[in-house]
């Protein structure tokens, strides 16, 4: 059951000034639950949802009998979690969307990155909470569930590759591709993959922001393999990487 706690509202939001809801977008803390809850109530940053992690030491000595969702800036207003973003043509994401932060310590040592698995009972209650938000946003579809890293892909790798992505969309929620789809594209494009100017319209058409050079290209690569196939992502295209988004936009923006 989810358990929806209120007692720390933040400070952090302003008004949505009308625009729709229409993404949900998850972020990992890289901090314990303790600093990432001050940190989320009184900085320049905020999140609608902070989610910890049951076996984190912060969380435990905080001592409640069940992992609890926290619940910090009300869903109509504007929290401050995405910043510089961008997904289908529309820059600046926080006024669009919804801001799950998860505990997790990820860490980032000078360019080198670790990311710790998510436990098991933290992705049942995120699935739980993701349902709960989709049930009152039937506008929110399978491709508005995002990373951070998705809509800001040039600077963040948060929720990281170690996040559930299959498991998210076994359960229900979110984008995933049709695996003899997948399979089809991929026999053609190990004979020769599609011209890189098709690719580029090919990861627009799904959401992400133009690539404005090869750098920012291989981010961006980087970031589709960490939502979709997260034991390699390697940064370089490949026919593998190349058949899952052909056969996302099959599936989901009918071509
Ligand atoms: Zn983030």
């Amino acid at each position: 059951m989810l358990v929806i706690d209120t007692s720390f509202p933040s400070t952090g939001f302003n008004e949505r000034n009308g625009e729709p809801v229409r993404q949900v977008i998850l972020h990992y803390t890289a901090a314990p639950f303790k600093s990432s809850l001050h940190t989320l109530t009184h900085d320049g940053v905020s999140a609608h949802y902070l989610l910890p992690d049951p076996d984190e030491p912060s969380y435990r000595r905080a001592g409640y009998d069940e992992l609890r969702v926290f619940h910090l800036v009300d869903e109509d207003k504007r929290a401050w979690h995405a910043g510089v973003s961008h997904w289908l043509g529309r820059d600046n994401l926080n006024s669009r969307s919804i801001g799950i932060e998860i505990v997790n310590l990820a860490r980032d040592d000078q360019g080198v990155f670790s990311f710790p698995a998510y436990s098991q009972e933290q992705v049942v209650v995120l699935i739980d909470l993701l349902r709960d938000i989709l049930a009152r946003y039937p506008q929110i579809g399978p491709t508005d569930i995002l990373g951070h890293s998705d809509v800001a892909y040039w600077r963040k790798r948060d929720p990281g590759p170690r996040f559930p992505w299959q498991d998210l969309y076994e359960a229900g929620v979110g984008a995933w591709f049709d695996e003899s789809t997948r399979a089809m594209y991929q026999r053609r494009f190990c004979v020769a993959l599609p011209p890189e100017v098709e690719v580029e319209r090919a990861f627009q058409r799904y959401g992400y922001k133009p690539a404005q050079n090869r750098q920012a290209f291989e981010q961006r690569t980087r970031a589709f393999q960490m939502h979709f196939r997260s034991r390699d992502d390697c940064g370089f295209l490949d026919a593998q990487t190349c058949a899952i988004l052909y056969a996302l936009n099959e599936r989901y923006r009918g071509i």
